[in-house]
């Protein structure tokens, strides 16, 4: 049986995205060929790229006037090209967790960055509130999800400037209105599909501003004018996302997602909550419901290894927490079921019998 893969990414998929991406790799659209080895240019994986970026748009209902494009470099690659691209003298970032510190460290190259908040000295384990971001900036970014420490920003944020947001762990787990965001990005490895790919939403007139040369790969101009066919893209990840993309839309879309995802963190925390044995690491207001961070807790400290090897035995894989926090992290993208969740919980309070 295969085993339950709580993962932070590359992550767990539906089962349709990996099946239906090995025949396709085999042999795409009856064609004999593998998708590995036919033209990105051909009527074949144009169709491909059009559905993909048509679900975009229908599945978290883009506006007019927003285009999606699909790039290699992952999320990290955005980190730089946001400012290349947007950041004329002054730049505003939330510090929520590596990613965001990495983010701002690559804008910090282009102009002034002001940090409205951070709670690193707090090891991230909450999200700040109380900031005022700067209405002269070009911009605001955060990261809406933050993957190694387990806090998320689960409302749409009210910026009177352009707001930025790193999605990579949390798109499409809940339903999210576009019109507030100016540009939305993130690597595909979490929600979405293999690694290779990025999507990035982004507001057409926010483009152009900038009075700096530009290099070709990195004008988010380019690619939206050559519809992410500019060089060649990631064909298999983009693949794999549509067949993502036409799983998600025959579930339910991304209203269904959230109220699973929504399910699926209740019945986990409440767990953490009631076990003596274990305690949650981010502050109950702003916890995940993509990523679950928890540890052992006081006087159990010596248990962390054995119950790692315990809930391995169990078929469930991929708990062992990020070394900046210890202890635990189960990721339950949308692709984990409920029922995996109940798995990890079963454990957890069998482990309690065992050991309390
Ligand atoms: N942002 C967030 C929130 C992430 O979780 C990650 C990867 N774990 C990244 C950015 C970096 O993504 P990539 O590896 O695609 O560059």
């Amino acid at each position: 049986m295969k085993k339950i893969n709580f993962s932070a990414g590359p992550s767990i998929l539906p089962e349709q995205t990996i099946e239906e991406t090995a025949k396709a790799i085999l042999d795409f659209n009856g064609s004999t060929l593998s998708l590995m080895e036919v033209s990105h240019r051909g009527k074949d994986f144009i169709a491909v790229m059009d559905e993909t970026v048509a679900l975009f748009k229908e599945l978290l209902n883009i506006p007019e006037g927003y285009s999606v494009i699909l790039l290699g470099g992952g999320a990290s690659l955005q980190f730089c090209m946001i400012p290349f691209n947007l950041l004329e003298k002054k730049a505003a970032y939330l510090n929520t967790g590596t990613w965001a510190s990495k983010a701002e460290k690559e804008a910090k190259l282009f102009g002034e960055v002001v940090e409205v908040a951070s709670s690193k000295p707090d090891n991230f384990t909450y999200i700040p509130k109380d900031y005022t971001i700067p209405a002269d900036a070009d911009y605001f970014h955060i990261t809406t999800n933050n993957t190694i420490f387990g806090t998320e920003i689960l409302t749409d944020l009210d910026s009177p400037v352009p707001l930025v947001a790193d999605m990579s762990s949390d798109i499409f787990s809940r339903v999210i209105d576009v019109s507030k965001y100016a540009l939305i990005y993130g690597g595909a490895q979490k929600n979405l599909a293999p690694a290779g790919v990025t999507f990035v939403i982004i507001k057409d007139e926010i483009l152009g501003k900038v009075s700096r040369q530009i290099p070709t790969m990195l004008d988010y101009r380019v690619h939206i004018e050559n519809g992410s066919m500019f060089n060649t893209p990631p064909v298999v990840p983009v693949y794999a996302a549509m067949q993502t993309l036409r799983w998600l839309k025959a579930n339910g879309g991304v209203p269904a997602m959230e109220k699973v995802n929504k399910e699926k963190a209740e019945l986990l925390y409440t767990e953490i909550d009631r076990n003596p044995l274990f305690v949650g690491t981010a502050a109950k207001e702003d916890r995940s419901r993509m990523n679950v961070c928890f540890v052992m807790a006081e006087g159990y400290k010596e248990l962390e290894a054995d119950f790692l090897k315990f809930a391995s035995g169990k078929g469930l894989d991929g708990l062992k927490g990020h070394r900046s926090v210890g202890g635990f992290r189960a990721s339950i993208y949308n692709a984990m079921p409920l029922s995996g969740v109940q798995a990890l919980v079963d454990a957890m309070k069998e482990f309690e019998k065992n050991n309390a």
